[in-house]
């Protein structure tokens, strides 16, 4: 049996997620006795570098039809690989591709599914892996049955550490489904980390009064190189792009560094952020209820505070 971890990769490189999710799979195969195999599909260039993060061996279907991601296809493919390789253990990434890979797979496979999962399993007594509910309020232990199983990692979770070396990418016959999706455009930010990978992230919300003052927040997110996120009123009402929101209802982010402008810190809010290792929060409002789940916080006007932190960054920067 073997542990097989899906390897996403985007322009060509292997994303940071998979970088994790083979990491972790490294672990799970240690406390099981087996391998870890990674398994990318579609280009990347540089697959063998798994290798150095935890993979025993790289297999990828370099077919160019599996660059655009169709999720029937691709879990079709890793259900041939899986079996090709006897995987009782398929790891994903709990990504927006991960969560559309995990169902698929676990009825393909006949396989118990646990999604976004934070840590190692306890196989003392079966195989159970805890993962975060109630918006982080609290861990459950999942007792998976099936001698199959699926499990997609939350982001943030394991930094991937260098323990291997890089390696040789092997090449497998599979057969690649006719995919039923036509891609007509992809739109990409480039340069820009996306939320759920990101490791800082500078936040704001309505205190901001409005899109046109939003420079403070941008200013800010270049010097940290950090990404910008904001509340769902924010994106509601047209200030920022959807794909900013986060909480409850929007993107679940675990950076190191979450800095919120502006932002009351109501419970919906706080669901998606209360993962991130340090919260900063900047409010004028005493009472604001931010304040509690804060590390830092500063009380005063986002407007004075925000332009005195860039301004205070750029010159620490200068000065290393
Ligand atoms: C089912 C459901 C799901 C939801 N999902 C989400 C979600 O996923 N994400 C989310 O964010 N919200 C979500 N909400 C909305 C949530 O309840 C709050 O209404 C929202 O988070 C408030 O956004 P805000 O903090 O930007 O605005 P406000 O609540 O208006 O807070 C603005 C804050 O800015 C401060 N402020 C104002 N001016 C300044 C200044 N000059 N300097 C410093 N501080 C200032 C104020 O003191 C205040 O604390 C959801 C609500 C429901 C009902």
């Amino acid at each position: 049996m073997a542990v097989l971890v899906y390897a996403e990769t985007q322009a060509n490189k292997i994303k940071k997620a998979s970088l994790e999710c083979v990491f972790y799979g490294n672990k799970i195969a240690e406390i099981l006795g087996t391998e870890c195999i990674a398994l990318v599909l579609g280009s990347a260039s540089d697959a063998g570098d798994l290798g150095i993060y935890g993979a025993s061996r790289v297999i990828q279907v370099s077919d160019s039809s599996l660059d655009a991601f169709d999720s029937s296809v691709h879990s079709d493919v890793v259900v041939q690989v899986a079996d090709q390789v006897s995987a009782d253990t398929v790891i994903l990434a709990h990504s927006s591709t991960g969560k559309s890979l995990i169902g698929r797979l676990a009825a393909k496979m006949k396989a118990g599914s646990v999604s976004g999962v934070v840590g190692l399993p306890n196989v003392d007594n079966g195989f159970t892996v805890d993962k975060s509910v109630f918006s982080g309020k609290a861990i459950a232990s999942y007792l998976i049955k099936s001698d199959k199983r699926v499990l997609s990692l939350s982001g943030n979770s394991f930094k991937p550490e260098a323990i291997g070396a890089a390696v040789a990418v092997e090449s497998t016959d599979v057969t690649i489904p006719a995919s039923t999706v036509k891609v007509l455009e992809v739109k990409r930010e480039e340069g820009i980390v996306p939320l759920p990978e990101a490791e800082l992230v500078v936040s704001a919300g309505r205190g901001m009064k409005g899109p046109e003052n939003w420079g403070i927040i941008e200013d800010l997110a270049t010097v940290l190189g950090a990404t910008t996120a904001c509340s769902r009123p924010v994106a509601d009402i047209g200030w920022r792009p959807h794909h900013e929101h986060v909480g409850q209802t929007g993107v679940a982010i675990k950076p190191n560094l979450y800095i919120a402008a502006g932002i009351s810190g109501a419970i919906q809010h706080l669901a998606g952020v209360n993962n991130s290792k340090v919260i900063v929060v900047i409010n004028k409002d005493p009472e604001a209820p931010f304040f509690k789940a804060a590390d830092y916080g500063v009380e005063g006007d986002l407007f004075d505070v925000v332009p005195k932190l860039t301004a205070a960054l750029k010159e620490y920067k200068s000065s290393i």
